[in-house]
């Protein structure tokens, strides 16, 4: 019998598979006591579980690293792989196959069970991610000790792909799986969680959070996943499997005309020329900037260079990382936001205790609470500046003194540089982000201190709406055409416009085609945005009638009735 049932749709497109469901290896370990003299083999069998979870790790990493990938995926393996060296879980296991004489599986499950309940006193959403990585290592783990290495489906002859059916699934499975997969649904997982950033990542439709469905499925049934609605379709009709392959085949086609866009500019109807910037998050992502003749750089997420490690990198291995940027983008512009540190995005080592981590030590509030580190970065950022057209981006602000220091700190770092007779731009630009409802209702302060500026609609949305935008339980409110939400952005870009300084979006929205017109209407002209999305959005562009739109959203932004605003805005985008 056919049923659908609805999760996050957390990476878009559509997948038509058979379910090969991942066996939830931690439910199924048996429990039983080693004789004395079987001792000395079972830790030998644990031993060799680890490091054999090692090698398959770094194998997968080195894959990785070769195929065109992203370096989350890197860091979420190298996270794995430092679980499988910590005392923590590993040694006080094997003192329990030792001084209690448990199986190697069960020990490693009650460890695992017992460092995952210490986890869950604490708030901070980033340790919350890293439970699920403990858990997954032990997953994995079981797995070998059990004998197996891991499902790897193989291609079908039906021309219908597979489709992985799993509780949960780490970041390394999901690279595993990758080469002959259609799609990825889990019971588990927020927008934000791992298997969804790797997902989007490799561009494999995904649905997470669908609760139950690892139990609701038998093996070989047939699936659709819908990535961009959050549905998947158990045992459909055939009517239905019909109108999916028409709808992948209308998408698939709508990606290879997308790619003819590539040189064309990105000019509306009336010919005025938007930029198109890219959201990266290291060196590795800037080949999707050829790939798409993308106008530079509009957010370097430099945190997500280091949040893995236990200690930020000295200024020269950042000045490397730097300047490899600036070489890739041949002369194009990059503005690199300093760190984003705090919230979801501690440095390991360092867990946080924070009661409001969201509201607490963030951003440029971490940086000027650490004025060592943060001069650490400026001075790197100041000295990659002689070789490329870099601008530096500061987070979050909210206070007149924030950017006041930041820039006695960039001043302090320039006499440093000029005494130590090392070149940087001396006209380097100063931006920052508005994600703060306070810096857009108060734009003045910072118009008047800085070169540009950038909203950061995934913040500016969840402190305008205090909705966590990690909070699976609160999605439904995280509501980018709130009218308040909407009032904040149109006022921001008009008062930055009218003082003649540069503003783009560097938000989700900005590469959302639902938004394009819309933001277009009221006044931007400048999108940063995953690579991903350039293409479809500069398609938006071309059909902008910009002489036609204005005054409907200025009329949208007259209204504020959630559903007339809906309504408006669906129409607008047609
Ligand atoms: C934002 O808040 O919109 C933004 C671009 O920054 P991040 O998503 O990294 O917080
Ligand atoms: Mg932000």
């Amino acid at each position: 019998m056919s049923f659908t049932v609805h999760g996050l749709p957390v990476s878009q497109g559509i997948a038509i598979g058979h379910a090969h469901l991942v066996s939830h290896a931690l439910l199924e370990v048996n429990h039983y006591k080693i004789a004395p003299r079987h001792l000395e083999a079972e830790l030998e069998r644990f031993d060799n579980a680890v490091s054999s979870v090692g090698d398959e790790l770094l194998g997968l990493k080195t894959a990785t690293a070769t195929a065109q990938s992203h370096n989350e995926v890197g860091a979420f393996i190298d996270l794995q792989r430092m679980m499988l060296e910590d005392p923590v879980l590993i040694d006080a296991a094997r003192n329990k196959i030792k001084e209690h004489h448990y199986n190697a599986e069960w020990a490693l499950v009650q460890q695992m069970e017992s460092v995952v309940d210490q986890f869950r006193q604490i708030e901070d959403p980033y340790l919350r991610e890293r439970k699920a990585d403990i858990v997954q290592v032990a997953e994995r783990l079981v797995k070998v000790l059990l004998g197996d290495p891991g499902p790897l489906p193989s291609k079908r002859r039906d021309g219908l792909g597979t489709v992985i059916v799993a509780h949960d699934l780490s970041p390394a499975d999901t690279i595993g799986f990758k080469d002959h997969i259609a799609g990825f649904i889990t019971d588990i997982g927020g927008l934000t969680s791992h298997t969804a950033i790797v997902a989007r990542n490799l561009g494999i439709p995904a649905v997470v959070g669908l609760r139950h469905i690892r139990h609701l499925l038998r093996a070989n049934e047939l699936i659709i996943v819908d990535g961009t609605r959050g549905i998947a379709i158990i045992d459909p009709d055939e009517s239905v499997v019909e109108e999916y392959l028409l709808r992948r085949s209308a998408l698939e086609l709508e990606r290879s005309k997308l790619k003819r866009l590539r040189d064309t500019p990105a000019a509306t109807l009336g010919g005025e020329v938007i930029e198109l910037l890219a959201n990266i998050s290291g060196p590795q992502d800037m080949a999707q900037i050829k790939e798409t003749n993308a106008d530079g750089v509009g957010l370097l997420r430099t945190e997500f260079l280091f949040v893995n490690r236990d200690a930020l990198p000295d200024e020269d291995e950042q000045y490397e990382i730097y300047r490899s940027i600036l070489k890739a983008a041949s002369g194009k512009p990059v503005s690199a936001r300093t760190f984003d540190i705090g919230s979801d995005k501690t440095l390991a080592g360092s867990a946080q205790d924070e009661p409001n981590p969201a509201l607490g030590l963030r951003a440029v509030r971490y940086s000027l609470a650490e004025p060592k580190i943060f001069l650490t970065q400026l001075r790197a950022l100041l000295r990659a500046s002689a070789h490329g057209k870099l601008q530096i981006m500061v987070p979050m602000l909210a206070h007149a003194d924030e950017i006041e220091q930041t820039l006695l700190l960039i001043g302090k770092a320039k006499e440093e540089l000029r005494e130590e007779k090392i070149k940087f731009n001396e006209k380097l630009l100063v931006g920052g982000m508005v994600e703060v409802p306070a810096a857009a209702l108060a734009l003045g302060m910072f118009v008047r201190r800085l070169n540009f500026l950038s909203i950061g609609t995934n913040d500016l949305i969840q402190y305008t709406l205090a909705v966590d935008r990690g909070n699976e339980a609160v999605v439904r409110l995280y509501d980018p055409l709130h009218p308040a939400v909407m009032k904040l952005i149109s006022t921001t870009i008009q008062t930055s416009q009218r003082a003649g300084l540069p503003i783009s979006i560097c938000g989700e929205m900005a590469g959302s085609p639902a938004y394009t017109l819309l933001l277009l209407g009221m006044g931007l002209r400048s999108f940063s945005m995953h690579p991903a999305r350039i293409l479809e959005i500069k398609k938006q562009i071309l059909r902008a009638d910009l002489a036609e739109i204005t005054p409907k959203v200025q009329r949208i932004l007259k209204l504020d009735e959630p559903a007339r605003i809906r309504e408006a805005v669906e129409k607008l985008t047609g």
